[in-house]
């Protein structure tokens, strides 16, 4: 009896385990592929060495450093990866974090997000949906009327003007 309710357990405890590795590795097969897809040397070869850390690599540029913190034309920000359009200079807005910050994405479609836990903490991390490029995170101190703050670096956009 004490026997077979050991064994009981054991089996429970292997099956509620092999579970969860299915459950990993159902999201791994689902990782998206994206319409833009190059190799670590692709990438190193079309981007600045500063580009590739931020947009391939997830790296951060400095605060108050980049390009675009400041910069008040009016255009469209686009992916420096692949072109594809991110932002509207209308949805810009001063964060005082040293980031250039947005209330929106163009669209929907244009970002995707992902969970992101590194350094201990749990953010909500924004890419490029056609390239899968790091852009930067997505906090909800932001402005009204979505209340979200898209912290990008400046590094990882290019600018279109109007
Ligand atoms: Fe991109």
């Amino acid at each position: 009896m004490n026997t077979k309710f050991i064994s009981f357990v054991i089996i429970l405890f292997v099956a509620v385990g092999s579970s969860y590795c299915q459950v990993d590795h159902d999201e791994k097969e689902k990782r998206k592929k994206y319409e833009v897809s190059k190799s670590e040397d692709e990438w190193k070869s079309i981007l600045s060495p500063e580009e590739f850390d931020v947009l391939r690599n997830k790296g951060t540029e400095y605060a108050f450093t980049g390009e675009y913190y400041l910069f008040k034309e009016k255009g469209i920000y686009t992916c420096a990866g692949c072109g594809n359009e991110l932002f509207d200079s209308k949805t810009k807005y001063n964060s005082g974090s040293g980031w250039p910050s947005f209330y929106r994405p163009i669209k929907g479609s244009a970002i995707d997000i992902e969970i992101d836990r590194s350094f201990g903490t749990v953010r909500e991390e924004i890419l490029c949906s056609r390239c899968g490029g790091h852009l930067g995170h997505v906090f909800n101190d932001g402005p009204k009327p979505t209340g979200l703050r898209y912290c990008v670096n400046s590094i990882s956009l290019d600018f279109k003007k109007k």
